[in-house]
């Protein structure tokens, strides 16, 4: 624990759903916060007013909801630091411009008011994660000839610019933490200049780092799904998202890589935030994703996989919970996601997708007598067991003198419609003696 008293901010612009780079920024602002008993705000900066709209707000907020990030203070909940939509606050911007343009250090230019940039002032931006970066006042903000250029602070339709309107925020919400993407630290120092104008404490700053794309280049719409319900979409886990971008610049220590919201919050620290650009690893989200699917009970993989086997229109509604359920558990761990589970669990549920996958034309005229034979004992065996029918299939093997594979195999291919599934008796006894029968009997195995 820190002394300081946390408030830490999310300040998205509702300008587009909520990304991966923003969902990262959230979670780091909501983790310290949390880590130290503080408090997680959110405030929408809806200045650009072309490009806002409340659904984009609403949206982002649903991303957020979803993954399992709560705030403290907020445009929907409200709190004593508001209104939390920069649209409702441009009174306050206007005031402390008014108080600048009184002491001389703005100036009005037409309905706009310019904040004159100081030179010869030195400062030092403490990033937690940067480490120490000298400033000079007068190269903080420059035209192309390398002239000071003064900072626009309302523009002349009356809206604050991003710098202007970010700095009386922060102040005014009290935020002592502001964490958010690098692509921030060149705005710093100008945010830095409006601080020390108006005489203010600097809140501490953490800027995280960059999250590139596996070709090494920046995170963009480039490398895929970009919004966080593309993710939900694709089968991805919120608590998976939420683990996966954890790591993203960050180690818990101890090689610990899977871990809750509760064990996150425990061990995260701004002093293990490194700078060194993270790269968005599909093969580790999938990793982590699958590594959540598994430690999942029962009832919760079920209810995760069951919209997606609704999108395969598999008859969902015909099966009990417990069954359902159980044919997750047999699954044991396959699937990379929840979209990737129920199609591999798909004959559980239907035998229609088997039929469209295999036909059993491999199974020459021979051997289908033989099989029939098999089967036809197996299917009338007295206990319908898994364990009851290796023995049986054993022992039927050896006093046949033919290997266990070749009854095994076409059972599962008529069953499954595929070459890898779980333990094939154990995927017969569950979907019990009459399912199998009607199966066997439609490839001609059985009946
Ligand atoms: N609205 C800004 C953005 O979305 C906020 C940046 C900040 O956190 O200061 O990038």
């Amino acid at each position: 624990m820190i002394g300081k008293n946390v408030r830490a901010r999310f300040a998205p612009s509702p300008t587009g759903a909520l990304h991966i780079g923003g969902a990262h920024t959230a979670l780091f602002n909501w983790l310290w916060a949390r880590h130290n008993g503080g408090r997680f705000i959110l405030r929408i900066e809806d200045t650009d007013r072309e490009r806002s709209t409340p659904e984009y707000e609403r949206t982002i907020l649903d991303g957020l909801k979803w993954l399992g990030l709560d705030w403290d203070e907020g445009p929907d909940i409200g709190g004593g630091r508001g209104p939390y939509r920069q649209s409702e606050r441009l009174h306050s911007y206007m005031e402390r411009a008014e108080e600048l343009l009184d002491r001389g250090l703005a100036y009005k230019d037409g309905d706009a008011v310019i904040f004159k940039v100081p030179s010869g002032e030195e400062m030092v931006l403490h990033d937690l994660i940067y480490g120490d970066i000298n400033i000079q006042s007068g190269r903080v903000s420059t035209n192309q000839d390398g002239s000071v250029k003064d900072i626009v602070m309302i523009k002349s339709d009356g809206m604050p610019t991003y710098n202007y309107a970010v700095v009386i925020d922060d102040h005014d919400m009290n935020i002592t933490y502001v964490i958010r993407g690098e692509d921030h630290i060149s705005n710093t120092p100008k945010q830095m200049l409006l601080y020390r104008a108006f005489g203010w404490e600097l809140p501490e700053f953490a800027h995280l780092p960059m999250i590139l794309g596996a070709d090494k280049k920046k995170l963009s719409k480039r490398h895929g799904a970009t919004s966080v319900f593309e993710y939900s979409d694709m089968g991805y886990l919120p608590d998976s998202l939420f683990n996966f971008l954890a790591l993203l610049g960050w180690t818990a220590g101890n090689d610990t890589e899977i871990f809750d919201r509760a064990l996150a919050t425990e061990l995260f620290d701004l002093a293990n935030v490194t700078k060194k650009p993270a790269v968005f690893d599909m093969d580790k989200l999938n990793f982590v994703n699958q590594e959540h699917l598994k430690r999942l009970d029962p009832a919760s993989r079920r209810e995760a996989v069951e919209p997606f086997w609704q999108l395969l229109d598999l008859p969902l509604e015909r099966f009990g919970k417990k069954y359902l359920e159980d044919a997750l558990s047999l699954m044991g761990g396959r699937g990379r996601t929840t979209r990737e589970l129920a199609e591999f669990s798909d004959y559980f549920l239907d035998f229609e997708p088997v039929k469209l996958r295999y036909d059993a034309s491999d199974i020459p005229e021979e051997r289908r007598l033989v099989l029939r034979e098999f089967f036809g004992e197996l299917l009338n065996l007295p206990i319908w067991g898994a364990q009851e029918m290796e023995e049986f299939a054993r022992r039927w093997c050896e006093r046949n003198e033919t290997p266990l594979k070749d009854v095994a195999m076409p059972l599962r291919w008529v069953l499954t419609g595929r070459k890898v599934s779980p333990g094939v008796f154990e995927v017969t006894a569950l979907l019990g003696r009459d399912e199998c029968r009607a199966r066997l009997t439609r490839y001609g195995l059985a009946g």
